[in-house]
């Protein structure tokens, strides 16, 4: 696209200038404020990506601009167009306008509720209409004419529609026609680049029949996206599709080491749940890492004082109606993870869908895995009787492993893509439960090695031996007397044992020492982004002693449980944080350093530093006001 034109857009919603954000499946750009909104409804509403910090495949990016270019902005405020409408004092937002409520009421109208859509006049059967619109999509794929087809699947085309009479479906007809921008824009609502026609040929085969083989391969690429962007987001490489490497499983040094037996019990189960329900939770994941990758791209790209005090924040994956209950609450918990726990579930599920797509048989017998579940359930009812989470039992039935055994290879092969059009589901969902035995397993493994480690210090929020353990034990001695050293805080069991403290600092101290990690955190962001690995030691150091005086502030043994758990990821992530900048150093002993891996580890301490932050500024404001 031209500079010229880049230059005239405004945003979508408000028409303010320099919209940075674009909407994916909405085909229109955002301006911040917009953005925020489009957030905090989920990405079943809208799939936001920044327009410079968010890598794009080149042709996704093309399709949204020629979509925006084209006005398919009018198809979301098509009754806004007519006279009337402005006569009756109907209008968009502008950008004066303030985030709350006027761009998140007209936001929320204009993309949830559609209220501004043209409507169709009614039929007695909306089943024919759906067929009908889909039909016609089926035949304007063939053109370039990608409004026509937004418009028709935001009445409710379906982009997956298997057309009786032709035997195919609409990504068929894109690729046969080498609609490269078709094939995008079918293939955010869903379409699957695997799907077989009545001749058993797929849109894949059809790309590469013709000779438009830049859609081959994107579509290639499309069929793997699932996979592929948890895989970017721990270690930010993709496996060359082109050579045949379809995943990369990244290994973390100190995965291994805090791998209590309730965390294998969670691999095994993971490993034994039916096709369906484990694209449900790599999809889940999938939308995780979303929500993480795009609250990093906010964090380095806002103001960092705003930033601090702002209360537009998605503190977790918003509520999609289509899902149960339980699955939304197990999707929420997922944020609940810091970037250790949540990388090796990542990794798990990395490994988990190559097995299931290669077919590979399970690790273990299926006797194993139902001693370890029977074990599971039972500790579960005795150490928490009053959790409300699901038994492994109802997630985990036999008929599910069963159908796992006998599942098609044809289903297998859908794995890495079709999670991502998988319809909602009422079955009980696995997060809640992985989440329940991680977090149980995560209290175990700090409640053991209370036990066993050295007295500790006063300091209820210095972070506990496991953070320190899982630098791995070879450097242990010299990473822990070096945070003892530098921190300025070491065990001390001399000082007599205080009582918990109610008492909390000024939320203005609060808010200036998070102003002062915030500001310093994004620019180690910037620093990441731009490749100077230089920079780590230097702005984890400052981050750290950041840190360190916003800990000081706090009471040695605050009382609130919130104040106590913030404050411990907090501390925890900064020693996290430092000990993954120090791999930056040549010549440090262990195994050859993967930069790649670390800059994303690095990102994501960074992150968890951030919200835990903010969290307790939330907390503080909060406290202070009562
Ligand atoms: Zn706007």
């Amino acid at each position: 696209m031209s500079k010229r034109l880049r230059s005239s857009e405004v945003c979508a919603d408000c028409s303010g200038p320099d919209p940075s954000w674009a909407s994916v499946n909405r085909g229109t750009f955002i301006c911040d404020e917009c953005c925020s909104v489009h957030r905090s409804l989920g990405r079943h509403i809208s799939q936001v990506r920044h327009l410079k910090h968010t890598p794009w495949p080149p042709t996704l990016l093309q399709m949204v601009e020629t979509l925006y270019n084209n006005g398919a902005n009018s198809i979301w405020e098509h009754s806004l167009l007519d006279p009337a409408s402005i006569l009756s004092g109907r209008r968009k937002a502008n950008p004066q306008d303030k985030v709350h409520p006027n761009k998140a009421e007209f936001i929320k109208a204009k993309y949830q509720m559609l209220a501004f859509v043209h409507r169709l006049p009614c039929r007695d059967d909306d089943s024919v209409t759906a067929k009908d619109l889909s039909k016609q999509l089926h035949s304007s794929v063939r053109t370039g004419n990608l409004e026509t087809c937004l418009r028709l699947l935001s009445l409710g085309a379906q982009a997956n529609f298997f057309h009786p009479e032709k035997g195919n479906t609409p990504l068929h007809v894109a690729s046969k026609a080498g609609q490269i921008l078709q094939a995008e824009l079918l293939a955010v609502y869903g379409a699957d680049p695997g799907t077989q026609d009545s001749s058993g040929k797929t849109p894949v085969d059809y790309a590469r029949q013709g000779g438009h083989h830049e859609l081959a391969e994107r579509l290639v690429e499309i069929q793997y996206e699932l996979t592929d962007r948890l895989a970017f987001y721990l270690c930010g490489r993709k496996p060359d599709h082109k050579n045949g490497q379809h995943f990369i499983i990244p290994q973390m040094a100190d995965s291994s080491l805090d791998l209590s037996e309730l965390a294998k019990a969670a691999k095994k189960k993971l490993q034994s749940l039916s096709n369906h329900l484990f694209e449900e939770l790599a999809m889940d994941v999938y939308d995780e890492v979303d929500r993480r990758e795009t609250d990093a791209v906010w964090l380095a790209t806002q103001n960092h004082s705003t930033l601090v005090t702002e209360t537009t924040v998605v503190p977790f994956l918003p509520v999609n109606p289509e899902y149960s209950s339980t699955r939304n609450q197990g999707r929420q918990k997922l944020a609940r993870f810091n970037a250790h726990e949540f990388a090796t579930l990542v990794i798990d599920i990395l490994s988990d869908a190559k097995r299931r797509q290669q077919g590979s048989p399970l690790s273990g017998s299926k006797d194993n895995v139902e001693l370890i579940l029977k074990t599971i359930s039972n500790q579960h009812s005795i150490e928490s009787q009053d959790n409300d989470q699901p038994d492994y039992d109802s997630v985990a039935s036999d008929e599910e492993t069963d159908l796992e055994a006998t599942a098609s290879k044809a289903h297998r092969q859908k794995i890495g893509r079709s999670a991502l059009v998988t319809s909602s589901s009422s079955l009980p969902s696995f997060p809640s439960t992985l989440s329940w035995s991680r977090d149980e397993s995560a209290r175990r493994a700090s409640r053991l090695e209370k036990q066993n480690s050295t007295p500790e210090s006063d300091y209820d929020n210095t972070p506990n031996d496991r953070d320190l353990d899982d630098m791995g034990s070879s450097r242990k001695g010299r990473q822990r007397s070096m945070v003892w050293h530098s921190d300025g805080s070491g065990p001390d069991t001399t000082e007599p044992p205080a009582a918990p403290s109610p008492v909390l600092p000024s939320t203005e101290d609060v808010i200036r020492k998070t102003e002062q990690i915030t500001k310093n955190i994004q620019e180690l962001l910037r620093a990441a982004q731009e490749n100077k690995h230089d920079s780590y030691i230097p702005c984890s150091e400052r981050i750290h002693v950041a840190v360190t005086e916003m800990a000081a502030l706090f009471p040695k043994k605050p009382k609130s449980d919130m104040v106590r758990t913030s404050l411990r990821l907090l501390t925890s992530s900064a020693y996290r944080l430092q000990s993954e900048c120090k791999k930056t150093l040549p010549g440090d002993p262990g195994p050859p350093t993967d930069i790649q891996l670390v800059t994303q580890q690095v990102i994501q301490c960074a992150y968890d530093i951030a919200k835990a932050a903010k969290q307790l500024v939330t907390i503080t404001t909060k406290e202070n006001n009562n």
